[in-house]
């Protein structure tokens, strides 16, 4: 008896972590304190993001850089008759925000270095994905979470033809996205950007469909033009954000972190010490967003 102790008590010790761990990284609910008497919630340690309640009452926050997800697609929302409808959120204006965005990734260099340098910096940011990059490089998908940052939709596919042929069609192509996107990090985003902007492809139907499904859009103010065609520089990257900075105390800034972006890379430490010498302070995209 007593020779088989220790090692059925190592058993029982490693099964119990085992349930621990994956109890944590499946879980993921900070919003639901089951009756599972775990101890492992620690109240001195935030999640780092809100999970939105079943009915979406919880979105009107008072602290614009934490981002928020749910942890139900629109289908299950729909299927346990749960609204997917967003409430009606004041927007957020205090003080002088920046909100960094970089769509089309993640790859797996110029977005693990941008996410090096906002760490340097200790800033918050807003990663636009799309399904494909998510599915090719979810390592970095997962860090982009793990580091707070705010992901959003930015379609499965990226192609115009697809996305605008109908909202129908852009609204199928989110929600591929969605699925791939919770597959990997166990929550889904409740922000998207359209790709390309709004203008000039969504038509009046497009807005409707969008409010029902319960996505927030969100295009910019602010353009580094890093996707120009002509080969720009990173110190056309920083001019273009300089110039078009001054006068605002809310600014969307887009820019890219996929392949082909080094130059963007080289820019950011630049442009994050520019907006700081400015007064802004750093939030990501969450419904409660105002428009630019
Ligand atoms: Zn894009």
């Amino acid at each position: 008896m007593n020779t088989h102790n220790p090692s059925f008590g190592r058993l029982l010790i490693l099964l119990f972590l085992l349930l621990v761990t994956s109890g944590c990284s499946s879980g993921m609910t900070p919003s639901s304190a089951d009756s599972d008497g775990s101890t492992a919630k620690s109240a001195e340690e935030p999640p780092g993001y809100v999970l939105a309640d079943d009915t979406l009452s919880n979105l009107q926050l008072d602290d614009p850089t934490v981002p928020v997800y749910d942890a139900l697609t629109i289908e299950e929302r729909r299927e346990r008759s749960l609204p997917t409808r967003m409430p009606a959120l004041t927007p957020f204006h205090e003080g002088k925000i920046a909100y960094l965005t970089f769509d089309d990734g993640p790859d797996d260099k110029n977005t693990p270095a941008i996410l090096d340098i906002l760490r340097e910096n200790h800033v918050p940011a807003t990663f636009y994905v799309t399904g494909q990059h998510a599915q090719l490089h979810p390592e970095v998908l997962r860090r982009i979470f793990e580091e707070h940052h705010a992901i959003g939709n930015h379609s499965f596919s990226h192609n115009y033809k697809t996305l605008y042929a109908s909202p129908a069609a852009f609204l199928s192509d989110m929600q591929k996205t969605d699925a791939v996107i919770r597959e990997i990090i166990g929550v889904r985003p409740l922000i998207l950007r359209a790709p390309g902007g709004v203008p000039g492809h969504f038509t009046a139907s497009y807005p409707p469909a969008l409010a029902d499904a319960g996505y927030s859009e969100h295009d910019w103010n602010v353009s580094s033009a890093d996707a120009a065609p002509g080969h720009p520089t990173a110190q056309d990257f920083i001019d273009n954000i300089d110039g078009q900075t001054n006068q605002k105390d809310f600014v969307i800034i887009l820019m890219h972190c996929s392949e082909g972006h080094e130059e963007t890379v080289k820019a950011l430490p630049e442009i994050l010490h520019i907006l700081k010498e400015k007064g802004f302070t750093f939030g990501v995209i969450t419904p409660m967003t105002p428009q630019p």
